[in-house]
């Protein structure tokens, strides 16, 4: 028996199987959750539909996150299928393509900077609060996806950056309200991921190949791999652990001097 059996997961961010939340849901079927998905658009849903199939899921409920509206009809429709839920995998991040391509002060604009934080960090705190009463009384632990661009200035990263640092303050303010009512709250740092978001960053190949160089363990990360720890920290053999930002990096987020170590 998995250690996640029991435990009924809504992961939200699945665009892909590349996507980061397809290796954090096998992880957790694979552990025994049973698992309810949402997917952001009509053009997505087909795929999200088949992906949820694979894990024996046939729930399926639209939600772009921009909208209050969507938010609450997720937990409507969630409630037709299940009378509680334990664990909300939040893996969703956005922002206009043109602040993910030079120079920050070139890019940086009011309208891109909203947008990122609206998509990528309010949302976490909106979905969690919408999803409050059915998890009221459980054992709850809530997930989300940052990056490191969080605390250091990275090529192209931008308003992103900004924003995860938005996204991971709002992990600790979340596990200071929550943690009274039993429920966690926990953020994982992954490496970078060849993923559909990914793309959208200028000069991502080459960020994947200078972590594939000078990382501790000498290559990248999976998507599998952010699964199984995304798996255990949202388990109850996580149950002394909130508000905590987990690297999943192969080691990189350690280095100084990360060019010369490749040698
Ligand atoms: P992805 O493109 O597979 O997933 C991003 C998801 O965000 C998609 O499912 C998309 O539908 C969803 N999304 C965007 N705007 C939305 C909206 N308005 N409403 C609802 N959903 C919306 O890419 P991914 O890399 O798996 O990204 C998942 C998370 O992981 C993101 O928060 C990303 O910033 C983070 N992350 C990614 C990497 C990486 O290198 N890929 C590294 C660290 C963190």
């Amino acid at each position: 028996m998995g250690f996640l059996a029991g435990k009924r997961a809504l992961i939200v961010g699945i665009a892909s199987p590349r996507s980061i939340a397809w290796g954090i849901a096998e992880a957790m079927h694979d552990q025994g959750a049973e698992l309810a998905f949402t997917y952001q658009n009509d053009k997505l849903l087909e795929r999200v539909a088949k992906i949820a199939g694979q894990t024996g899921s046939d729930i399926v409920i639209p939600c772009d996150v921009v909208s209050d509206e969507a938010i609450n009809q997720v937990f409507t429709e969630l409630k037709k299928h299940w009378d509680r839920y334990d664990i909300l995998v939040h893996s969703v991040g956005f922002a206009p393509r043109e602040q993910l391509e030079g120079d920050y002060m070139d890019v940086i604009t009011r309208e891109g900077f909203r947008v990122a934080h609206d998509i990528s960090s309010y949302s976490f705190a909106a979905l969690a609060k919408a999803g409050l009463p059915m998890m009221e009384g459980r054992a709850g632990a809530l997930l989300t996806l940052t990056y490191m661009g969080s605390v250091r200035a990275m090529p192209s990263y931008n308003v992103m950056g900004l924003a995860k640092a938005s996204l991971e303050a709002n992990v600790r303010y979340m596990a200071q309200s929550l943690g009274p009512r039993g429920i966690r709250v926990n953020a994982i740092s992954a490496g970078p991921v060849k993923t559909l978001a990914a793309a959208g960053i200028a000069q991502f190949r080459s960020m994947l190949s200078h972590v594939e160089r000078s990382a501790p363990m000498r290559r990248n990360i999976t998507a599998r791999e952010v699964g199984n720890v995304a798996a255990f920290l949202c388990s109850d053999l996580a149950s002394g652990v909130t508000g905590e930002t987990t690297f999943v990096d192969a080691g990189y987020n350690i280095l100084g001097m990360a060019e010369l170590s490749s040698s």
